[in-house]
């Protein structure tokens, strides 16, 4: 993997990218002049945790370019998709603050056409389990997206959140098995202050329901706690991440502790291994994990989160 090359610029508007030509065409001229060039896929309603993907780019990356793009494929029918929450001008405003040199905003008419006649499948295993139970088809939209986006960019790398684990296997596989050459960037969770994973799901919760969710980060730092102090059973350490959102009124959709790569439930828990965890809240559905004997909890003993140091926490494709 080549390294980023140049001075960063002064903020300054990003670049506007309406189609994936657009895209093709701009990073193509990145990629002539030399340029190392960092994709951010997002769905806008952008936070905190898309921040640390931005920093983590333009630290590694001469250019880089944030997608925004709510991709219909990927919500299933009974999913209000109009519900998701938008604000481009404040996320154009955000992606200038951060410095991206582009942003993709697309319309669905140009991502899909009229003739999106292929999908985009990876196996069951991966994509039929946890979210993919739960959530049927989202993974193919899933694949389906971040396929166009890499084939339409081919950047050097491209940045995903921790956060939501089973996308990042789902996608370093897809970036593996179609020979992108495509490096996938998984970046930590970053959480609020009180310890609950940022997400824009989280404008949904009322004030009650924002207390009530902090029963996952509760948890899993019950569940890192007792790995720490030998505990490797997993239905042991899935039943300390249970318990509490079941007590503050979750309807828990899974808690699993699972195979990083195959998402295969383990046998014994051990290091690297994670706990991935779904639950509604009321009608918000939130997702967490953590990595055993890896993250730190999201809690310690005096009731904050320990601070996640921007970084990236794992590299496929690097050569
Ligand atoms: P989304 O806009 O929700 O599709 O998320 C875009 C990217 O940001 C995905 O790769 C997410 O995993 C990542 N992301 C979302 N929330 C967080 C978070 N709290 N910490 C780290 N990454 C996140």
């Amino acid at each position: 993997m080549p390294t980023a090359t140049t001075e960063r610029r002064p903020a300054e508007a990003p670049r506007r990218l309406s189609t994936p030509e657009e895209l093709r065409r701009w990073s193509e001229r990145c990629r002539a002049a030399g340029l190392i060039v960092g994709l951010v896929p997002t769905m806008g309603a952008l936070h905190a945790g898309h921040r640390s993907l931005v920093q983590r780019a333009r630290a590694d990356c001469d250019r880089v370019v944030v997608s925004i793009f709510v991709n219909p494929r990927q919500f299933g029918p009974g999913e209000d998709i109009d519900r998701y929450p938008r604000s481009l001008d404040d996320d154009v405003r955000f992606v200038t603050e951060e410095r991206a040199d582009a942003v993709f905003v697309p319309t669905v008419a140009a991502m899909y056409g009229e003739s999106a006649a292929t999908t985009v499948h990876v196996d069951a295993s991966i994509t039929g389990v946890l979210e993919g139970a739960h959530r049927p088809g989202h993974f193919d939209g899933v694949a389906l997206v971040v396929a166009k986006l890499l084939i339409a960019c081919r950047p050097h790398r491209a940045y995903f959140g921790q956060k939501d684990a089973q996308q990042c296997a789902v996608v370093r596989r897809l970036a593996r098995d179609l020979d992108t050459g495509v490096e996938i960037a998984v970046c930590p969770v970053v959480r609020d202050d009180d310890g609950l994973a940022v997400s824009s799901r989280n404008a949904y919760l009322n004030g009650d329901d924002r207390r009530r969710a902090l029963a996952i980060p509760v948890g899993l730092s019950a569940a890192a706690a007792a790995f720490a102090s030998g505990e490797h059973h997993p239905a042991a350490l899935c039943a300390l991440v249970r318990r509490p959102m079941e007590e503050a009124g979750f309807a828990v959709d899974y808690v699993a502790a699972v195979d990083a790569d195959s998402l295969a439930a383990v046998d014994v828990a051990g290091p690297g291994c994670q706990i991935l965890v779904a639950g509604r809240m009321g009608a918000t559905r939130l997702i967490d994990v953590i990595r055993l004997g890896i993250d730190r909890p999201p809690l310690d003993a005096a009731g904050s989160h320990g601070a996640q140091v921007p970084g990236v926490i794992g590299i496929q494709g690097r050569e």
